[in-house]
C-alpha cells in the first residue's frame, strides 16, 4: 500500500517521498536537497516527517514551503525537540507583506519523548507559535488508512525514526458460509472491529450473534514501512530499532559509512554499512534499503558500501 521513492540522487541529501495506494495525498520524509521533487509532489503533501535538523535533512524545507504557499491547506510537520522554533525561524526569515491569511497553516508536532508530543500551529503573516492541545503518543500522525509511530534514537542529538503502519483490513469470505452478501457484511465488520461480540446481525430476517459469524472474517494485516535516519550503531539504538521495526515489510536505513570508515562513524554518532545491514537482519525486515551515504564517496565506493550492507543483511 505504501509506494516510497527516494527522490534524492546518490550525491544529493536524503529525501523520500511516500505515496499511498488509493489516496490522493503523499508524504515527505526528510527535507534534504532533492532536485527531482516536483512542485505538484510538494503541493500534494499532507505531512512532512523530519528525523533531525542537521542541514542535510532540513535544507530543502524552503523549497517545499515555496511550492506549498497558497494551497490553503493544513500541513503537518513532525520532528524532534526544537522543530517548532526552527520551522518558525526558517519561515520568518522571508518578507510576507503580501500574503493572505488563509494561504497555508503549518501544524507542528514536536516529539518531546515517547510519552509527550507538543502541538502548535503557525499561520501567515506573522507565523506566531500558537499552542494546540497535545497529541497523545505513540501515534504522531494518523488518517483513515494508516498511522505513524516512532522511536527516538541517539545521534549526539535526538533523531526520530518513523514507522508507517497500514490499518488492518477485514474482509468477509462468503465462500466460508451459506449466506449471500448484503448490509449484514458491513454490520459484521463493524462488530468485529469494535469487538462487539454480542451485536445482533440480521441476515435475511434471521438474527445471529456476531461472534458466531466471526469465522467468516479474514484479517489482512496492514503493511509496515520504516524510515531510520542518522543514528549511532550503539546497543541502545539497536534495541529501540528492534522494538519498533521488528518484522517490518520495508525499511530505509542510513548507512553513511563503509566499514573502513568505522572510526568516523563512531565519532560522528552515525551507523555504517555492516551494522545497518546486521540490525535489519536481526529485525527480520523483509526488504531493507540502505540510503544516505557520505558525500566523500564516489560511485565505486557506494557500490562497495551497498555490498557490505547486503552481505551483513542477507548472509
Ligand atoms: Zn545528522
Ligand atoms: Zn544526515
Amino acid at each position: 500500500m505504501f509506494l516510497p521513492e527516494v527522490k534524492s540522487q546518490k550525491d544529493e541529501d536524503i529525501c523520500i517521498l511516500i505515496r499511498v495506494e488509493n489516496h490522493s495525498y503523499n508524504y515527505i520524509c526528510e527535507c534534504g536537497e532533492a532536485t527531482s521533487l516536483t512542485v505538484k509532489e510538494c503541493q500534494n503533501t499532507k505531512a512532512i516527517f523530519i528525523s533531525h535538523t542537521h542541514i542535510d535533512h532540513f535544507v530543502n524545507f524552503d523549497t517545499i514551503l515555496r511550492h506549498q504557499i497558497g494551497i490553503k491547506q493544513r500541513i503537518i510537520i513532525c520532528g524532534p525537540k526544537g522543530i517548532t522554533k526552527q520551522v518558525q525561524s526558517r519561515i520568518q526569515s522571508y518578507c510576507w507583506n503580501l500574503i493572505t491569511e488563509d494561504a497555508i497553516i503549518y501544524e507542528v508536532r514536536e516529539i518531546q519523548s515517547q510519552e509527550t508530543i507538543k502541538k502548535a500551529e503557525l499561520k501567515p503573516p506573522f507565523w506566531e507559535i500558537t499552542p494546540l492541545e497535545d497529541t497523545s503518543p505513540p501515534t504522531v500522525y494518523e488518517n483513515e488508512l494508516f498511522e505513524v509511530t516512532y522511536t527516538i534514537l541517539d545521534h549526539k542529538t535526538e533523531t526520530i525514526a518513523y514507522l508507517f503502519k497500514g490499518r488492518d483490513k477485514t474482509k468477509i469470505d462468503l465462500q466460508k458460509g451459506d449466506f449471500k452478501g448484503g448490509k449484514w457484511v458491513k454490520d459484521l465488520k463493524t462488530a468485529f472491529e469494535t469487538n462487539d461480540i454480542n451485536a445482533s446481525i440480521d441476515i435475511e430476517g434471521n438474527m445471529y450473534k456476531a461472534s458466531d459469524l466471526f469465522h467468516l472474517i479474514e484479517v489482512k494485516k496492514g503493511k509496515k514501512l520504516g524510515v531510520i535516519m542518522d543514528h549511532a550503531a550503539s546497543p541502545s539504538n539497536h534495541n529501540n530499532i528492534l522494538t519498533t521495526f521488528k518484522d517490518a515489510d520495508q525499511v530505509f536505513i542510513e548507512s553513511f559509512y563503509k566499514i573502513e570508515d568505522k572510526e568516523a562513524a563512531i565519532s560522528n554518532y552515525h551507523s555504517y554499512s555492516s551494522e545497518s545491514g546486521r540490525i535489519m537482519k536481526e529485525c527480520l525486515v523483509k526488504e531493507a534499503i540502505p540510503v544516505h551515504f557520505s558525500r566523500k564517496y564516489n560511485e565505486i565506493d557506494i557500490e562497495e558500501l551497498i555490498k557490505e550492507f547486503e552481505h551483513a543483511y542477507k548472509e
